[in-house]
């Protein structure tokens, strides 16, 4: 009873090293790949508030060509009003108004001028973010191959390792699953043989005695240094 509840313990334990390897395997891929996505989001950010930017400056430079047109019509209805003055303060009250829309459109023309050149550095800001953006997507793209080849590479292995460990699983009383479960949470190899009268889990040495008793397979013993299951080493594995 106890042997066959300690082989199936072993065997649960070599599936949960195999599992574990083939974790190993896919590395820090999964960390990059979300930490690639975050940049390229992060970046797609940036490109979109420089575009922005853009948008709102051609918007104000339509704007002031809109006034500028609108000064110039308002100049030229005023220039033909000149001629038909009847006096003098007329005629300055005019020459007057002329002056300030001439003003204005100074300060207008400035506006469309100093929005193109605003406009040019922002492209050039623009290109340079694009750039990085699209430099950062292709990485990702890369990285999540990567990541797909090596996921269906192991699915298969790892789907039919997690249907055996629930098999040998289902095998054990309840009370044994706790345990393991429990001390599956400090050391993954949960289940180990002793070697040379040491625990090989933690390598603390197990009293002569304690693997006599251990080999009559009356009791199940945990490793006092370390906690995990122990089993003698001539113990038969089954497999899995
Ligand atoms: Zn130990």
């Amino acid at each position: 009873m106890v042997l066959e509840q300690l082989q199936l313990l072993a065997a649960i334990t070599r599936i949960d090293n195999e599992l574990a390897e083939l974790q190993e395997e896919l590395g820090d891929l999964p960390y990059e790949v979300k930490a690639l996505e975050k940049e390229v989001r992060m970046r797609q950010q940036a490109v979109d508030t420089t575009q922005k930017h853009i948008d709102d400056i051609i918007q104000t430079r339509a704007n002031a060509r809109i006034r500028a047109q609108e000064i110039h019509d308002k100049e030229k209805k005023l220039s033909e009003q000149q001629f038909q003055v009847r006096n003098n303060r007329e005629f300055d009250a005019i020459t007057k108004e002329v002056e300030s829309l001439k003003n204005e459109l100074r300060d207008v023309e400035k506006t469309i001028a100093s929005t193109m050149l605003t406009e040019d550095n922002l492209r050039r800001v623009h290109d340079g973010q694009s750039e990085d953006m699209e430099d950062a997507a292709m990485r990702l793209a890369d990285r999540e191959h990567e990541l797909r080849d090596l996921s269906s590479e192991h699915n298969g292995e790892i789907t039919s390792f997690l249907s055996r460990r629930a098999d040998l699983l289902a095998q054990l009383p309840k009370n044994l699953v706790v345990q393991y479960e429990h001390i599956k949470e400090y050391h993954n190899d949960t289940t180990v043989t002793i070697r040379k009268n040491c625990c090989s889990g933690c390598f603390s040495a197990v009293p002569a005695q304690r693997i006599v008793e251990m080999r009559t397979y009356k009791m199940i013993f945990t490793c006092e240094g370390c906690g995990r299951l122990l089993f003698p080493e001539e113990m038969p594995l089954i497999p899995i």
